[in-house]
C-alpha cells in the first residue's frame, strides 16, 4: 500500500461510502491516515444491558430487533423504535423524529449502540433516546467479562472517529487499522528537524500516526495529539515568518511626513486623540520611511478610535508623490466587510478630508460613489457624493484621479487597477480570509503598505500563530469620556420591567437595535434534527426556538412600542433597503431596529445607546461584546439588555462575564477556556485544524513554535538545511491554493 495511491485502489466501497468519503475529503491513503479520531471509547463505558443505570451513558453491544418506524400515539411524532438484546438483558431503543434510523440496519444485525439510558416516566423502565447505531462485524468481550478474560485482543481505546452519512466510526477504524498494518508507515517522513523533537520530547511522525490511531495507554493517545498540534502550528508560524521574512527584502513606497505635517490634520478633528492612537500614528508613520512594505495589525477593542488612525495615516500617503515621479499622488484602498459598513466609512473619510482637495470614492457589488461631487445637488446623496459608473470609477481610479478608495470586497476584483496603490487598509480584517487580504495587497507591481484593524479580540496565542507575519500594534485606551455600557443579564420574569426602562431612555430621545439571531422563523420542516449525526443537533433545536428579527419587530410594534418607529434589517434585505434603513436610523426617524448580527461590525450610531440581545446563549461571547460595542458611542450612559432563552446556571455564569470583564481580550480568553476554540469566531477561515485549536488553549506550545521558528528563520530564511521543511511548507501552500 503507498500512502499515494487512492483509496479506491485498496477498499471496495459502495457508492455512499464513496460519498462520504468524498465528503470528507479523503481520497488517497494518506488522507485516512490523518484523519484523526476525536475521542477515544474506553472499555470501562461499554456496559451490559442488565448492569445499565438511569442516566448514564453507556455503549452497549448486542442484536437489535423489532425495528419500526412509527408515530407518536398523542404526541404524533414520528420515531423509529427497535430492541436490543446482549444476553444480559433487552432495552428498548427510540429515535423521536428519525423514524428512518430503524430502517437503515437490518433486522437482527450486530450493532454497537451508544447514548444515555433515560428511563419511562410511568413504567420506570429504560430505554435509549436517540442513541446512535451502527452494525459491527463482530462483538468485543463485554466490559465485564475483560475482567477475568484475556485483554490480548481488546483495543483498550477505541478510536472513535467523526462520521458522516455513509461512512461509520466503524469502517473508518478498520480501514486505519489496515493501513496501518500494510507497512505504508514505513515512507513516512518527518518535517519537524529531530533536534525540535527531542527538546519538546514530541514523538516522531510515524510514531504519532500509531499512537493516535492505535493507542495502548491514554499518554501514547494525548502525546500524539501534541505533536501534531505542534507540527501545525510549527508550519504555520514557519510560513508566516518566512512570508515576513521574504517581504522585507521587497522595495515599496517611501512616504516622507514628518509628525507635524500629519498633526495638522489631526488637530482639525472634534476630539483629542488618546495617547494610545497617536502611538499607533507614529509606528506607522515610521513604517512609512522605511522602504520596505509595512504590515501591520492594529487590534484596538470596539470604539477605541481606529477609524481616525487609519484616516490620518491615509492622509500622509494621499499628500505624498510618489518617488521619482512629477505628477500625481500615491493612493490608499480602505476595505470593509460588508456594504452597510463600506458607506460609512465612505461617509467618514468625507468628513475627514472635506477641507482638502483629495477625490474620494466607494466601491461595492452594487454600485459606485464619487466625492466631491461634479454634478447638480439633486443628485447627490448624503454628504454631497453622487453616485457615478462603475467604468467611469475604474478609470478614475486607474489614472490616480481618485486617491482614496472604499469598498468592499468589490476591490479585489481584476479591473479594479491603481496607478500608484501605496496603502491598503483592512477594517474588521477577522472577517476577510488571509487570501482576500492578500489579493488586494498582491495587486501592482510595488507591494504596498498594509495596515489590518480589527476589534475582534483574539487570545494571545491565536494571534501569535495566525499573524505571526504582521507586527502589532495595540489601542488600548478608550476615549475619554466614555462611560462603560451598563449590561445586564435579563431573566425571563424580568421582560417586562426592562422593557419600561428602554422606554424611559428613549423618551429621552435616545434609539435601540434589538439584536435576534435569525432572519425569519423556524419553516416546520426545519424542526426536524440532522440526518447524519443519528442524535439531535442541540444547537439546531435552539435556532428553531430562537426569535426571529421579523416577527419580533411585528410584536414590538403591537405589543410593547406601538408609538415607536420600528424598522427590520439584515442581510438578505436589498441593498437599497439597507441603505434607507440605516439611514432612517442614523437621522432619527427610525427609533428601533430589530436587526441579525449584521449590524455587529463597525456600525457607528451615535444616538442609539440601547441595545437588546435575545437568545444571548447563541453567540460566542467576543460577539456579544461586538455587539454591545455598537452602543458605545455616545457620552449618554448606554444599555445593553442580554436575554437568554435558557436560564440554566451555567449560560447565566458565561453570561456575566460579559459584565465583569475589562475588555474584549478578556472574553476571548474566557470564551477559549470555557467553549473551547471550535466556538471562537472566524475560525472557518483561518483554516487551522480542530487539533492545532486545541492547542491553541496552551500558551506554553504555542510559544515554543513560534521560538523554533523564529529560529530556523533567521538562520537562513530560504530553510536551505531542512529541505524536507521546505518540501513540507511548499506541498501545504499548494493544496491551499487547490482548495481556494
Ligand atoms: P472603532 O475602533 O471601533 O473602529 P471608531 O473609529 O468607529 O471605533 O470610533 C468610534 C467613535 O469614537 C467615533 O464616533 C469616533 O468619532 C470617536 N472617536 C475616535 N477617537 C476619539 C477620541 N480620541 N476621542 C473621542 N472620540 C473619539
Ligand atoms: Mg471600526
Amino acid at each position: 500500500m503507498n500512502l499515494q495511491s487512492l483509496v479506491t485502489d485498496h477498499f471496495r466501497l459502495t457508492e455512499a461510502e464513496r460519498r462520504g468519503l468524498k465528503k470528507l475529503g479523503i481520497e488517497i491513503v494518506e488522507n485516512l491516515l490523518y484523519y484523526f479520531p476525536s475521542r477515544y471509547g474506553g472499555v470501562a463505558e461499554m456496559r451490559a444491558i442488565a448492569n445499565l443505570q438511569k442516566g448514564e451513558t453507556a455503549t452497549v453491544f448486542g442484536r437489535v430487533s423489532k425495528l419500526k418506524a412509527s408515530k407518536g400515539f398523542r404526541t404524533k411524532i414520528t420515531m423509529g423504535t427497535g430492541e436490543l438484546d446482549d444476553g444480559t438483558g433487552k432495552i428498548k431503543l427510540i429515535w423521536f423524529n428519525q423514524p428512518y434510523l430503524a430502517k437503515m440496519i437490518p433486522e437482527g444485525a450486530l450493532v454497537r449502540v451508544e447514548g444515555k439510558a433515560s428511563e419511562k416516566k410511568k413504567s420506570g423502565e429504560l430505554y435509549f433516546s436517540n442513541p446512535k447505531i451502527e452494525r459491527v462485524e463482530k462483538v468485543p468481550l463485554s466490559a465485564e467479562t475483560s475482567l477475568f478474560g484475556t485483554e490480548s485482543d481488546a483495543h483498550h481505546l477505541h478510536p472513535v472517529y467523526p462520521e458522516t452519512r455513509g461512512v461509520s466510526s466503524n469502517w473508518l477504524f478498520h480501514a486505519i487499522q489496515k493501513i496501518l498494518k500494510s507497512g505504508a508507515l514505513d515512507f513516512i517522513t518527518d518535517p519537524i528537524p529531530p533536534d525540535i523533537l527531542k527538546t519538546y520530547s514530541l514523538p516522531s511522525r510515524k510514531t504519532a500516526l500509531i499512537w493516535i490511531h492505535a493507542p495502548k495507554k491514554e499518554t501514547d493517545a494525548r502525546m500524539a495529539r501534541k505533536r501534531f498540534a505542534f507540527e501545525e502550528i510549527f508550519l504555520i508560524q514557519l510560513k508566516k515568518q518566512k512570508e515576513r521574512a521574504l517581504l522585507k527584502n521587497e522595495p515599496s513606497f517611501v512616504i516622507e511626513k514628518t509628525e507635524e505635517q500629519i498633526t495638522r490634520f489631526t488637530e482639525r478633528f472634534s476630539f483629542p486623540l488618546t495617547r494610545a492612537q497617536q502611538r499607533a500614528i507614529d509606528a506607522i508613520a515610521g513604517d512609512f520611511k522605511k522602504g520596505v512594505p509595512m504590515a501591520r495589525l492594529l487590534e484596538g477593542d470596539v470604539g477605541s478610535g481606529k477609524t481616525a488612525v487609519a484616516a490620518s495615516t491615509a492622509y500622509a500617503v494621499v499628500t505624498s508623490r510618489p518617488q521619482g515621479q512629477t505628477f500625481g499622488n500615491m493612493q490608499v484602498a480602505y476595505m470593509c466587510p460588508t456594504e452597510i459598513l463600506a458607506k460609512q466609512q465612505f461617509e467618514n473619510f468625507i468628513s475627514f478630508f472635506s477641507h482638502l482637495p483629495v477625490n474620494i470614492g466607494l466601491i461595492t457589488s452594487s454600485g459606485c460613489r464619487k466625492f466631491p461631487s461634479k454634478v447638480s445637488a439633486s443628485w447627490q446623496t448624503g454628504n454631497g457624493a453622487t453616485d457615478i459608473s462603475r467604468a467611469q470609477l475604474l478609470k478614475w481610479v486607474a489614472n490616480g484621479e481618485i486617491p482614496i478608495l472604499v469598498g468592499t470586497h468589490s476591490l479585489i476584483q481584476k479591473a479594479v487597477r491603481f496607478k500608484h496603490l501605496a496603502y491598503v487598509i483592512i477594517d474588521e480584517q477577522h472577517r476577510f480570509g488571509v487570501k482576500q487580504r492578500k489579493a488586494l495587497v498582491h495587486k501592482e507591481k510595488i507591494i504596498p503598505h498594509l495596515l489590518s484593524m480589527t476589534a475582534t479580540p483574539i487570545p494571545r496565542t491565536l494571534a501569535l500563530t495566525l499573524y505571526g507575519d504582521l507586527d502589532l500594534t495595540l489601542l488600548d485606551e478608550m476615549p475619554a469620556g466614555r462611560k462603560p455600557v451598563n449590561t445586564k443579564i435579563v431573566l425571563p420574569n424580568e421582560r417586562v420591567e426592562m422593557y419600561e426602562h428602554i422606554r424611559k431612555e428613549m423618551q429621552n430621545g435616545r434609539q435601540a437595535y434589538v439584536i435576534c439571531p435569525r432572519i425569519d422563523p423556524p419553516r416546520v420542516d426545519e424542526a426536524s434534527p440532522r440526518v447524519e449525526a443519528g442524535e439531535p443537533d442541540p444547537t439546531k433545536a435552539l435556532a428553531v426556538q430562537a426569535r426571529s428579527a421579523k416577527k419580533e419587530a411585528e410584536r414590538l410594534k403591537k405589543e410593547v412600542f406601538p408609538e415607536y418607529e420600528i424598522a427590520v434589517m439584515h442581510s438578505k434585505l436589498k441593498d437599497a433597503e439597507k441603505e434607507k434603513v440605516m439611514k432612517g436610523f442614523k437621522d432619527g426617524k427610525i427609533q428601533i431596529l430589530v436587526s441579525t448580527s449584521v449590524v455587529e461590525v463597525g456600525v457607528n450610531v451615535q444616538n442609539a445607546t440601547l441595545i437588546i440581545i435575545e437568545g444571548a446563549e447563541r453567540f460566542g461571547l467576543a460577539q456579544l461584546h461586538q455587539l454591545r460595542g455598537r452602543v458605545l458611542r455616545s457620552t449618554h450612559q448606554a444599555y445593553c439588555f442580554v436575554f437568554a432563552e435558557s436560564s440554566g446556571t451555567k449560560t447565566v455564569e458565561r453570561l456575566k462575564a460579559l459584565g465583569q470583564a475589562k475588555n474584549g481580550f478578556e472574553l476571548a480568553e474566557y470564551d477559549l477556556a470555557q467553549r473551547g476554540a471550535g466556538t471562537l469566531s472566524g475560525r472557518e477561515q483561518w483554516g487551522v485544524s480542530d487539533i492545532a485549536m486545541e492547542a491553541l488553549q496552551n500558551l506554553k506550545m504555542v510559544e515554543a513554535a513560534r521560538a523554533e521558528a523564529a529560529r530556523l528563520i533567521s538562520e537562513d530564511e530560504t530553510l536551505g538545511a531542512y529541505p524536507l521543511l521546505s518540501q513540507h511548507l511548499a506541498s501545504r501552500a499548494k493544496k491551499e491554493i487547490h482548495f481556494e
